[in-house]
């Protein structure tokens, strides 16, 4: 890991989130769809619970002046809590809009703080409910470590003044529950910061992992391609884009041998340009070039796509034809020869007399191996040579 990458995945000691802002804020996007379900569903539960406790201020309250101002006061906790699970669901995205996120926890916070005063004889009750409330603040309601801490501090102090105002504490009492409060927020506040710190790190470790995969599906990607393009080199003629006469070799071989197996016919072509040596001389080599290229293209145009050609050398090409018996390989090469008579060429190439020599060989003896074929193939190409070429061969043995 690089250092930068190492900054990056640094986590703050007391705020317990990253230290690098881009990083806290993809950390807070990849988390937000369970935050906001989450934060519903803990505001949902909330009201409910707040809900609940309405019972026993009946029980204790009766139908009196303090029962009804604590009923506004949870109806209006209520209401608030089931909105903002409202709210939140539709816009509480974590990353941004944090402070909607805060917001329950301190309404949450002012509505058990103001139960006090309007039952203070419960006070021992209430002390368990807010080191519950606190608990849940740090633990249960999905938030920010910072968020949770203000929120529960906000509640904390502001209990505690109630308290010792409302309720006449003595001073030990007040110590007493001073140190249980302060206690609870120290281990919610350890509990949760060791969460945060636990969960980032997860975070940046998978997403190490993740650009390592990338990383490494590219240099996988990058090889394939350079797989791709050394085959190609090594199967392609590059002037012509026929087969390599090595890859010929290798396709024709596999071609014959499935004939013998099949007992299918299989002829083979060695085609030559005539007196090519000329063309170069009169016309250039660059033109010759451009002229074999035209020759391999009538070549492929004139075969079957079962058939395999390629270039055997200079300006020979060289043809396995399966599956074709000795006639039809002649009308092959024939009409091979007549387009490459008949090749179109630009115009100042109008005066050449462009023409080709086939030698056909026919595989027969079942051993017959391909480097046969190919001398059998050779010798009808220079006995059409011999005979004046431009014109087809086949090998009658
Ligand atoms: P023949 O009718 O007897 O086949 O005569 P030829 O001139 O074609 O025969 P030869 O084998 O003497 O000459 C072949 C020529 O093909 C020689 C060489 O310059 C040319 N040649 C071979 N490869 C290439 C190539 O890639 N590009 C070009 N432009 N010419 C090539
Ligand atoms: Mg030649
Ligand atoms: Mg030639």
């Amino acid at each position: 890991m690089s250092q930068q990458q190492q900054k990056q995945h640094n986590v703050h000691w007391l705020t317990g989130q990253f230290c690098d802002d881009s990083k806290e804020f993809e950390y807070r996007s990849s988390v937000a769809t369970r935050v906001r379900f989450e934060s519903r569903l803990a505001l949902i539960l909330v009201a409910l619970v707040f809900a609940m406790f309405g019972i026993t201020d009946y029980n204790l309250l009766g139908l009196t002046r303090e029962y009804y101002l604590l009923l506004t006061m949870r109806v209006a906790v209520i209401s608030l809590c089931l909105l903002l699970a409202f709210i939140i669901g539709r816009h509480g995205g974590y990353s941004r809009n944090t402070w909607l996120h805060a917001l329950p926890l301190w309404i949450l916070a002012t509505g058990i703080i103001l139960i006090i005063p309007l039952r203070p004889e419960s006070l021992a009750t209430q002390i368990t409910a807010v080191v519950v409330a606190i608990m849940a603040f740090y633990l249960l309601i999905p938030n920010l470590l910072t968020v949770a801490a203000l929120a529960s501090f906000y509640l904390t102090g502001g209990f505690f003044v109630i308290a010792l105002l409302y309720v006449g504490i003595s001073p030990a009492g007040a110590l007493r529950l001073a140190l249980l409060l302060i206690m609870a927020n120290v281990v919610g506040y350890c509990a949760l910061l060791r969460l945060e710190f636990l969960q980032r790190k997860q975070f940046a470790l998978l997403h190490d992992e993740r650009d390592q995969n990338r990383e490494m599906m590219k240099e996988i990607a990058h090889r394939k391609s350079l797989e791709a393009q050394l085959r190609m080199v090594a199967e392609r003629d590059a002037l012509t884009g026929v087969d390599s006469r090595s890859h010929f070799m290798k396709r024709a071989a596999a071609l014959l041998q499935r004939a013998q197996i099949e007992k299918t016919p299989f002829c083979l072509f060695m085609i030559d340009v005539d007196h090519f040596k000329q063309v170069n001389d009169t016309w250039g080599h660059t033109r010759g070039d451009f002229i074999l290229t035209k020759i391999a293209e009538v070549c492929e145009q004139s075969l079957r796509p079962s058939d395999v050609i390629g270039r055997f050398g200079g300006e020979e090409f060289v043809v396995a034809l399966p599956d074709t018996s000795p006639s039809d390989a002649q009308a092959v090469a024939e009409r091979i020869k007549n387009n490459v008579e008949a090749l179109p060429l630009t115009d100042e190439l109008s005066d050449l007399n462009l023409s080709v020599t086939i030698g056909i060989a026919i595989a027969q003896a079942e051993d017959d191996d391909l480097d046969a074929l190919i001398t059998r193939a050779d010798s009808m190409l220079y006995a059409g040579k011999r005979d004046g070429r431009n014109r087809v061969v086949i090998g009658a043995e």
